[in-house]
């Protein structure tokens, strides 16, 4: 496997790939991340990797400085899974610019709910970093995960919009045995807290079960997850940013759910650690969920 911090060096060595997958990561790799580099490997001849926390992502308040990096132990998993190339940049290879005078790419219309109107600038600075990796390595087809339901459908916007010849596939969430969303920021998750980020799981899955009941109604369906993630918080610090039940394309916020289906989409707080689940209503319940349904 090779590790490239360079643009330069990065071109040469995508010019002796075939296919290439790629795979863009923040880093402190567990199973979800590792779950799309397999997805990737069946996709193309190569599969890289690209391991880079972006500054422009994060909001002045929010937690870039404490968000977890592991660099040593990334690379061991990406060697154990078969990736060819990890791409890791620093900052200023990535904004030769500087981080505030560089171009920028927006995609408008799908980032004004959810986590774009409560992460006001979140988007563009993924979208921005994902088009610089995009034209830096040229890949065949990029993985995304479900479990940020908005950005999959944000990056497959803009790779539309921008006729970028790169096919994008969303991977299912990995979640552990208990139900939580696999996710970086889970390290900074204190153990007594949980309980409490296991609400989100519960929550949607007992508004999944509602909805297979024949609930209809949007408000009723977010007010089951709302209800039941403030009871497993307890008396734990804990804070709803949103609950909101969309539309699975248009994201558009509903008032009552159709034939198109619904994905409710939730962001919490759970001590310092903003925690993010989504579900979709209209489909399966994953198996690690069937243990939170009601008997
Ligand atoms: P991140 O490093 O958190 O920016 O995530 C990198 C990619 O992994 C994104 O496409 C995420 O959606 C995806 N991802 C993160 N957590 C999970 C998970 N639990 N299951 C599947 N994909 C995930």
């Amino acid at each position: 496997m090779q590790v490239i911090h360079t643009i330069a060096e990065l071109r040469q060595a995508r010019k002796q790939l075939g296919r290439v997958a790629m795979v863009p990561t923040m880093g402190a790799l567990h199973e979800g991340h590792l779950s799309l580099m397999r997805l990737a490997q069946e996709h193309a001849d190569a599969v890289i990797v690209s391991i880079f926390v972006n500054p422009t992502q994060f909001g002045p308040n929010e937690d870039f400085d404490r968000y977890p990096r592991d660099l040593d132990g990334d690379l061991q998993k990406c060697r154990d899974v078969g990736v060819a190339i990890v791409f890791a940049p620093s900052a200023s290879e990535m904004y030769p610019n500087g981080l505030q005078h560089g171009t920028f790419v927006e995609v408008p219309e799908l980032t004004t709910h959810l986590c774009g109107a409560s992460r006001p600038g979140h988007f563009r600075g993924v979208t921005t970093v994902v088009s610089k990796l995009f034209l830096a390595v040229q890949p065949d087809v990029a993985i995304f995960g479900q479990k940020d339901y908005q950005q999959a459908a944000v990056i497959a916007r803009m790779t539309q919009d921008l006729l970028m010849p790169i096919e994008i596939i969303a991977a299912p969430t990995s979640r552990e045995a208990d139900g939580l969303a696999m996710s970086s920021r889970n390290r900074n998750l204190k153990p007594e807290h949980r309980a409490a980020a296991l609400g989100l799981c519960r929550g949607l899955t007992l508004a999944h079960q509602s909805f297979a009941n024949g609930e209809r109604d949007a408000q009723i369906l977010e007010g089951i997850v709302e209800s039941t993630m403030q009871s497993a918080a307890q008396n734990q610090s804990f804070s709803i940013d949103y609950v909101d039940c969309v539309h699975p394309e248009s994201l558009k916020p509903l008032n009552t759910v159709g034939d198109g289906g619904a994905v409710i989409c939730v962001a919490a707080f759970v001590g310092e650690v903003r925690l993010i689940d989504n579900l979709r209503l209209d489909l399966e319940l994953p198996a690690e969920l069937t243990q939170w349904r009601n008997p």
